[in-house]
């Protein structure tokens, strides 16, 4: 059986550009090089530079394969300077995908933060894409000001969808803002889930993912029920280069997504 080289980027075309924030844009691909499930992980090349590390904004049930990148260093400034029409190499997926099927009949409580609504968006929309099969779906999301909420442009939208309900907040804004002010902990005071069985779905930095994990052990979640996406050193996504070993598992293998059951008793899993 012919072996597919797990090194080999595939070449794909940018198809389109669209900015989100003044530092996030999301780069819509031409077509599927790789398929995915919601929760999976991919290698993006900018070619001359190198790769990272992205998980698909997009729905796996898209036709084109979107990635929602914050310029940060070398290969996202990298990407940054692309055009539509040029083309930058994929390789995956990689990692394991949200146990769907456990969250099936259950409310399902994302907590997002910053440019950690990319991946959500891809679990949220795989979810829309089967919504009668949960309950209902919440997302809890916080921003720095109201310029840096990704997806300011698909967020009404998303808000009219039945069993869906959005809640945004920022640290800093004008009175323009008529929503709540403070960091993402400040909207997770009431939790209108069934404690017991539900399932919470954190991304974002990792003080984020600190304090949100904090509240939501506190409010009452089940530690297996606590889905953290754990992203920091990685590097070779296959589990050959121990770059983002986590105590037993390495995050891109065994994760990103892993539990809190799974991480609690590491020391400092948020550095
Ligand atoms: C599984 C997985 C999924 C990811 N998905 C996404 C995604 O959907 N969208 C996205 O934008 N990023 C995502 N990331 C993070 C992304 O991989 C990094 O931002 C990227 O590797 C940075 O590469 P670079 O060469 O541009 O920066 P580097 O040159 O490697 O880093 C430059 C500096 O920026 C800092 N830095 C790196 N990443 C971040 C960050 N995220 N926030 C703040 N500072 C940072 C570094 O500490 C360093 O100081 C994901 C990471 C993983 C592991």
């Amino acid at each position: 059986m012919e072996t597919v080289n797990p090194y080999y980027p595939i070449p794909t075309k940018i198809k389109k550009i669209i900015p989100e924030t003044p530092t996030i844009t999301t780069y819509i691909l031409e077509g599927m090089p790789i398929t995915f499930d919601a929760g999976q992980f991919a290698e993006l090349t900018v070619p001359g530079i190198g790769e990272a590390p992205f998980t698909p904004s997009s729905s796996p049930y898209a036709k084109d394969l979107e990635f929602t990148v914050m310029k940060v260093g070398r290969v996202t400034q990298g990407l940054s300077k692309l055009n539509e029409g040029d083309v930058v190499g994929v390789r995956g997926p990689f990692g394991k995908p949200y146990p769907l099927n456990k969250f099936k009949d259950r409310e399902i409580y994302i907590v997002g933060g910053g440019v950690g609504f990319a991946p959500l968006r891809s679990l949220f929309l795989a979810l829309v894409h089967n919504i009668k099969d949960y309950k209902k779906i919440f997302i809890r999301y916080g921003a720095r000001t109201p310029k840096d909420v990704v997806y300011s442009r698909l967020i009404p939208e998303w808000q009219k969808i039945e069993n869906v309900d959005i809640l945004l907040v920022v640290e800093r804004s004008d009175e323009s803002w008529k929503g709540k002010l403070g960091v993402v902990t400040v909207i997770l005071d009431e939790i209108p889930v069934d404690l017991k069985v539900s399932p919470t779905i954190v991304c974002g930095p990792p003080l984020m993912l600190k304090f949100v994990t904090q509240r939501l052990v506190e409010a009452g979640f089940k530690h297996e029920n606590i889905y953290l996406s754990m992203e920091q050193n990685m590097s070779c996504g296959i589990g050959k280069c121990n770059h983002c070993r986590l105590g037993k598992f390495y995050e891109c293998k065994d994760g990103p997504v892993l539990t809190w059951a799974d991480i609690k008793d590491i020391e400092e899993p948020f550095v």
